[in-house]
């Protein structure tokens, strides 16, 4: 998963790239593992880049060499599902072909990359990198009969996948969504400046104001006079995925017109419907279990407690290469509150297990720290299959609710009770009647068919 941005002013200015970079600092929690940032030099039309590992305040620190100024910028953080972590792979990309200038930001995974890859490798194409985006790029170089434009629009028509992109060309800010909408993108305004988002938290934290939520398989310009339409990839009955209103996307955002925060509240109140309890009180695994917590506890009248505090310096946990390095590291994030929950009946609600890995700890961890009882309340179904749009689910033998019986699981994890939200709930506390979500993970009714050839 991965955070991105496109800026447009009218003006070549200093502000831009750094708006571009402050507003990437507000999708810091989609992507922590390298940020980028290109920008086009207004004096000979070059498509400058900066880059590197690590987060979005010391990987784009401006006061260590100021960016120039630009009337376009885009920007992206990486959280790598597809390639690896390093800095080959760090995003905006950047190429020239024989029609211009092209940097591209992209988030999600596209589906088909194994089949385009190898074709493209046949006709003689070289990769620089492990990661999907670059496919983009070689579609492109290959089709030097077309403008760069309509080039753009002839590779993007060959993805399948969840994909969301914003890309400099030449002189143009392009933004475009894949055909069922499955990765969020969203645009505002700011004074003179049209901004594209990942999502509404990042626009509203540089001052902008939301005006357009990107339509699925939309290919749109952005400039003074603000979004336009450039092309339309045949679009399908929208599929957002369900998985960026249970964990990935900020609560402060609203994805499709609807709250992040109040799906995660209704998801609890469903939980607490579906699987009530009696209990002393309720508590969030920080950070992403919380709202949803609230919300199970206000639908059963249970106090909503601090119960487990998180240590915020602690990297993540999620993404380490083995179990006793996540285990370790979840030791490091995850205290108990001894004193709000001695001798307590707990509920703890939770976003979702993937490996359980986080839940059999925090079971213990509660445990031994003096609570009576533990019961886990999971706020979205068991995920029993892998994403291959673009959320970083493991390969199916790692997933713990593909493994184990949910009464297995619940023992494995020493919880007194475990239960999760039913497929149903999770449609109707997020869209209502419109099912309007890719829920895969949940149910491995995939959007696109699963091509199971070798990627790299
Ligand atoms: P588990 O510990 O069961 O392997 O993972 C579940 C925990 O990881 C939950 O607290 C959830 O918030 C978090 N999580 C779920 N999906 C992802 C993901 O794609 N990336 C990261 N970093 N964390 C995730
Ligand atoms: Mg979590």
């Amino acid at each position: 998963m991965c955070g991105i941005i496109g800026i447009y002013g009218s003006t070549p200015d200093e502000k831009i790239p750094l708006k571009a970079s402050e507003a990437l600092f507000g999708l810091q929690h989609r992507g922590q593992e390298t940020a980028g940032l290109a920008w086009v030099q207004p004096q000979d039309g070059l498509i400058r880049t900066r880059k590197n590992l690590g987060l979005v305040m010391q990987a784009l620190d401006p006061s260590e060499r100021p960016f120039g100024a630009s009337h376009i910028a885009i920007a992206h953080c990486r959280y790598s599902t597809t390639g690896g972590s390093g800095l080959a792979n760090a995003q905006p990309l950047r190429a020239t072909c024989s029609q211009g200038h092209v940097a591209i930001a992209h988030n999600g995974n596209i589906s088909n990359a194994g089949a385009l890859r190898s074709e493209l490798q046949h006709k003689g194409a070289i990769f620089q990198s492990t990661s999907d985006t670059e496919i983009i790029l070689h579609l492109m170089a290959h089709r030097s009969d077309l403008s760069l434009k309509e080039a753009l629009i002839a590779a993007l028509k060959r993805l399948e996948g969840g994909w969301a992109l914003t890309a400099i060309l030449n002189n143009e800010l392009i933004v475009a969504r894949d055909t069922y909408g499955i990765r969020p993108l969203v645009i505002g305004h700011m004074e003179d400046l049209w901004i594209a988002a990942s999502e509404t938290c990042a626009i509203e934290q540089v001052g902008g104001t939301v005006t357009t939520h990107v339509k699925p398989g939309e290919i749109l310009s952005l400039s003074e006079s603000g979004p336009q339409l450039l092309y339309q990839i045949t679009p399908r009955a929208q599929k957002i995925c369900a998985f960026e209103y249970v964990y990935f996307s900020r609560p402060d955002s609203v994805l499709e017109g609807q709250s992040v925060y109040n799906s995660r509240i209704a998801l609890g109140r469903a939980l607490a419907r579906s699987s009530p309890i009696e209990a002393d009180l309720v508590c969030g695994m920080p950070d992403s279990g919380r709202i949803s917590a609230i919300g199970y506890g206000r639908e059963l009248n249970i106090p909503f407690e601090e119960a487990i505090m998180r240590n915020h310096f602690v990297g993540r946990s999620f993404i380490l290469p083995n179990q006793d390095a996540r285990m370790q590291a979840v030791r490091q994030k995850l205290r108990p509150v001894k004193e709000s929950l001695k001798d307590k009946k707990i509920v703890v609600v939770d976003d979702s297990i993937v490996r359980a890995t986080t839940s059999q700890y925090v079971v213990n961890m509660l445990l031994e720290a003096g609570a009576k009882e533990v019961h886990m309340r999971i706020a979205s179904p068991p995920v029993r299959w892998p994403c291959f749009y673009g959320i970083d689910m493991p390969d199916q033998t790692q997933l713990a609710s593909f493994n184990y019986s949910e009464e297995e699981l619940c023992q494995k994890i020493g919880a007194h009770s475990l239960k999760w939200l039913n497929l149903d709930d999770l449609s109707l506390s997020i869209c209502e009647k419109k099912d309007n979500l890719c829920k895969a993970c949940f149910t491995g009714q995939y959007l696109w068919e699963v091509k199971n050839e070798q990627t790299f």
